[in-house]
């Protein structure tokens, strides 16, 4: 499929009502970039029945598979019930049928963890208990805002660093299923420590063969504090704003989404903004003024790229989500905000951020003459540190892996082009990505274009800026062979 133009990227959580083959195809055409499985959601079959599927439609499509994490819910409910404002309600570790003076939970550690005057919040932070007393297997609780309870909702204990860490038994297992499937992403929830998602990475990276890259949901207080150990052991971020915004202030969340995706800029790994983008229109058939807005600020704040969650999953529309965030990315991306490429270069200077600082110049005095930048890569190392000045330019990242194809699907600004002869002097590197690129009718041939590289095209060795003519290499493709 040619590479969808649009330089901010869209990712849609698949379910219920978006697993078939029709709406999938649908989604893909209206701009979705990344699929994202939902483990806390799909069992294994059905989550190899998807993948499937979306494969056999479109291999260049980047696919997600988010593992749960410590992720705590209550047990079933006989009906739902409401719980008011000042009444006791208690939570136990024994399995039972809830009702509406008590319910299990699936967390064993909770008497252990918490203490008198900490804070229970239920569904999505809807319903928040206060601790009043601890007696295990029981927490006794009085309500401070009540609301409706039912079965299997999230619980939220903020401020507690729990017991259980990442990866949990059913991380394992997922992890067991991605081993086999080889999704791009790894997601991973609640992740409070940087010593968890170097733990998962070495185990993907000894599953093998081809590695996803670890996304951290950064959902959690402890996230917030560690950030920056976090950031540097993953290979992405998400900006996880439902459960964010329960552990935190709800207020907060908005300046953290700009901090956090300025720091993910500045270390060049792609963020993801996440939950709640365009809500209503899981029922409706038009978003709010203050979404559309959201979206378009997450755009400007610098994202990389922005999520559906339940809007695709079981909403009522979702190629018609997926067509609204397009048409609002489209729109915002020309507009986003400018930071001067000195201000947005990290403290190691790194010859390849040297490169893209360059590049990002070039491209900004001279747009009238430039086609579009072309990085070969291997790995989409140099196409990253392209990506993050945010040069207004396509960025044509070549590249022979593709498995590499679907992971720069993440990437802002970035089309992935696959080559199909695998070369190795810069001479043959230079002339096939240009041709390739031309060939697939993605630039002209009137103008210069900005290429990078590394030189003996090793991984993380970006130190080649060029600026070619692309008709000199279509010309030369005509000439007889000597
Ligand atoms: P979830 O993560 O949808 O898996 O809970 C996203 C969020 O918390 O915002
Ligand atoms: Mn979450």
């Amino acid at each position: 499929m040619q590479p969808d133009k649009t330089r901010s990227k869209i990712v849609c959580t698949i379910g219920p009502a978006s697993r078939s083959r029709e709406v999938l195809t649908g989604m893909i055409e209206a701009g979705m970039d990344v699929a994202r499985l939902n483990l806390s959601h799909d069992d294994h079959s059905s989550a190899k029945e998807t993948f499937e599927t979306i494969r056999s439609i479109d291999d260049t499509l980047a696919i997600m598979f988010d593992l749960q994490g410590p992720k705590i819910r209550i047990g079933d409910m006989k009906a739902p019930a409401e719980l008011q404002a000042g009444q006791k309600f208690i939570i136990s570790t024994e399995d039972f049928i809830g009702d509406q003076t008590r319910v299990s939970i699936s967390y064993k550690e909770l008497p252990q963890d918490v203490k008198p005057g900490d804070t229970i919040a239920i569904n999505d932070g809807i319903i928040r208990l206060v601790v009043k007393k601890v007696r295990a297997p029981e927490v006794t609780t009085e309500v401070v805002h009540g609301g409706t309870i039912s079965s299997k909702k999230g619980v939220n204990v903020p401020d507690i660093k729990l017991s259980c860490s990442i990866p949990t038994d059913k991380d394992l297992k997922d992890l067991d299923l991605a081993a086999k499937l080889e999704p791009d992403f790894i997601a991973l929830s609640f992740v409070t420590d940087p010593s968890e998602v170097k733990h998962v990475k070495e185990i993907i990276t000894s599953n093998g063969p081809s590695s996803a890259w670890v996304i951290s949901k950064i959902e959690h207080r402890l996230a917030i504090e560690k950030y920056e150990e976090i950031l540097n052991e993953s290979d992405g971020v998400m900006i996880a704003r439902g459960d964010l915004g329960i552990e935190v202030p709800i207020e907060d969340v908005p300046v953290l989404q700009r901090d956090l995706i300025r720091k993910a800029n500045m270390w060049a790994k792609p963020v993801i903004v996440a939950t709640h983008m365009l809500e209503s229109m899981t029922h409706e058939a038009l978003p709010t003024r203050a979404e559309v807005s959201d979206v378009a600020h997450a755009i400007f704040d610098r994202a990389d790229a922005v999520m559906l969650s339940g809007e695709t999953a079981m909403g009522i529309d979702p190629v018609g989500v997926v067509d609204m965030m397009n048409r609002i990315v489209t729109k915002a991306e020309k507009r986003i905000t400018q930071v001067n490429p000195g201000d947005m270069t990290s403290p190691r200077k790194a010859i390849v951020e040297i490169i893209g600082n360059l590049v990002y110049n070039a491209v900004a005095l001279i747009p009238q003459n430039i086609e579009g930048i072309i990085t070969a890569t291997r790995t989409g190392y140099t196409a990253r540190w392209i990506s993050k000045f945010r040069p207004p330019a396509d960025i044509f990242a070549v590249t022979y892996d593709p498995a590499v194809v679907r992971k720069l699907r993440l990437l802002w600004g970035v089309h992935p082009v696959q080559y199909h002869q695998d070369v190795n002097n810069v001479d043959d590197i230079i002339r096939e990505s240009v041709r390739t690129v031309h060939g697939m009718g993605l630039i002209g041939s009137d103008k210069d274009i900005l290429f990078t590289s590394g030189i003996r095209y090793i991984p993380g060795r970006t130190n080649l800026m060029g600026v070619f003519h692309v008709r000199d290499f279509i010309e030369d493709e005509s000439k007889p062979q000597a």
